[in-house]
């Protein structure tokens, strides 16, 4: 593969941008080379500037569930762009985007347009406290809630870790407000609710945990944190940014039929350009300002373009039988890779929810929580990710990331990328394999 241009313009990236990136795993750190550049994407097919066409699994990393350069999205936002990019005002764009989304979601009354998923987040934590007048928050090890302050933490060892910065710049008395617990352990919540009693305004997870590999968890697992927050008056939030509009169009909240208080949306609702959500009861949100005292406020919050591609994708989400067709691709993928590692003793499982997939370097099928990774497992990820780019594979450069599949995607390239997943997984394995860039 002729990695030629993108080589030049990562080694020019480099002197402008730490890292040669605009967001930290685009720059290839635990795989092999430099970071492709893309430079078009149609469908599911991506090309980089040196011309390589690759069938894409990263898909935006999740925004894409209709793939690249879908035409109702990009005839939704020329049209939107004729009339100006931003106003500063409210725009029906975002009634209509409102109204779709809250008429077909039973789990949320009122809406907040953001940017991105992480100020989505970062909002719905700061209204957690704002409703409860409490102050510490309860996340989970191996779940991502983009990069706010108090989000960026992790834990260290034990049941309950009070926090330990995992970025520096993050004041130790933020992170103090932080509990991290470990996922799929009920003993760990009551623990941290008892240390705490009278102070933990919410629980934040990833209902379907997508950010460090996929950490599917046990239903009673998440109607637990449900009743406990009940009983504790403790908001429960779910961190849809991946699983909504992914899992089907009211997410982890419709597949588990749990009613969580608030929900932060992003990616898919934004059609691939820089949007995000929150959204609650009526009233939980009049908590909002300008209703409430919870000030939040954005200079392209709504922005037209951006809501506009939301509106061209989420009505599609809504086509009748269009979950099951993503989700029914995704399972034939999933099964023919697994009946060959299997039948050929290759320690890899495909795990699947929805559209999401992972591939998971571990003989351990039943993996719930960041601790059941085993890094080295790992260690043959690079050499996948480098073989699978020779043969026209693109998945996101980390064995921690997951995979997700768009309308766009094919039966033949489901079969095409299936069997050169197959082939790339018994080549990595073989005890003679040697890699050669
Ligand atoms: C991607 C993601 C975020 C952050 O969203 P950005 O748009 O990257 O800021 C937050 N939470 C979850 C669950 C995510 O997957």
């Amino acid at each position: 593969m002729n990695r030629t241009k993108s080589t030049q313009l990562f080694e020019e990236a480099k002197q402008l941008f730490p890292g040669g990136v605009s967001s930290p795993v685009r720059a290839f750190k635990s795989v092999l080379g430099a970071p492709l550049f893309m430079k078009k994407g149609k469908g599911s097919h991506v090309w980089d500037e040196d011309g390589n066409e690759f069938i894409d699994f990263c898909c935006s990393w999740g925004p894409l569930i209709l793939g690249h350069a879908d035409d109702r999205v990009v005839d939704s936002v020329s049209a939107a762009l004729q009339h100006g990019t931003s106003f500063g005002t409210p725009t029906q764009y975002e009634n209509i985007l409102g109204k779709l989304i809250i008429e077909n979601n039973q789990y949320i009354e009122k809406l907040r347009f953001v940017s991105s998923g992480t100020e989505a987040v970062m909002s719905a934590i700061r209204l957690a406290r704002g409703y409860t007048g409490k102050n510490k928050i309860i996340k989970f090890e191996g779940c991502y809630h983009g990069h706010s302050d108090a989000l960026l933490v992790k834990a260290g060892s034990g049941l309950v870790t009070l926090g330990e910065t995992s970025s520096s710049g993050v004041p130790a008395a933020f992170a103090n407000e932080t509990i991290v617990v470990e996922l799929d352990n009920e003993q760990a919540i009551l623990n941290a609710i008892q240390q705490y009693e009278n102070d933990i305004a919410c629980i934040i997870i990833e209902p379907v945990p997508a950010n460090n590999g996929l950490l599917l968890q046990r239903k009673e697992f998440l109607q637990f944190l449900k009743s406990c927050c009940v009983e504790h008056n403790i908001l429960l939030i779910f961190d849809e940014v991946i699983s909504g509009f992914r899992l089907g169009f009211e997410g982890a909240a419709g597949v588990y039929d749990i009613q969580p208080d608030i929900i932060t949306f992003g990616k898919i609702i934004g059609g691939g350009l820089p949007v995000g959500a929150y959204g609650a009861s009526k009233e939980i949100m009049a908590m909002v300002s300008p209703d409430g005292g919870v000030y939040q406020a954005g200079t392209l919050s709504g922005n037209p373009l951006s809501i506009s591609a939301g509106i061209a994708q989420l009505t599609a989400c809504l086509q009748p039988g269009f979950y099951e067709e993503i989700n029914r691709k995704t399972k034939q993928l999933a099964d023919h890779i697994n009946a060959y590692t299997f039948a050929h003793k290759i320690p890899v499982n495909i795990l699947i929810m929805g559209s999401i997939f992972w591939i998971s370097f571990s003989e351990n099928c039943v993996i719930r929580k960041a601790a059941d990774i085993v890094p080295e497992s790992l260690d043959k990820f690079k050499y996948f990710h480098a073989e699978l780019l020779n043969r026209g594979v693109y998945i996101g450069p980390s064995g921690y990331e997951v995979c997700f599949i768009s309308a766009a995607h094919t039966e033949n390239d489901i079969n095409t990328a299936s069997a050169i997943i197959c082939e790339v997984l018994s080549l990595i394995f073989d005890a003679n394999y040697i890699y050669h860039a």
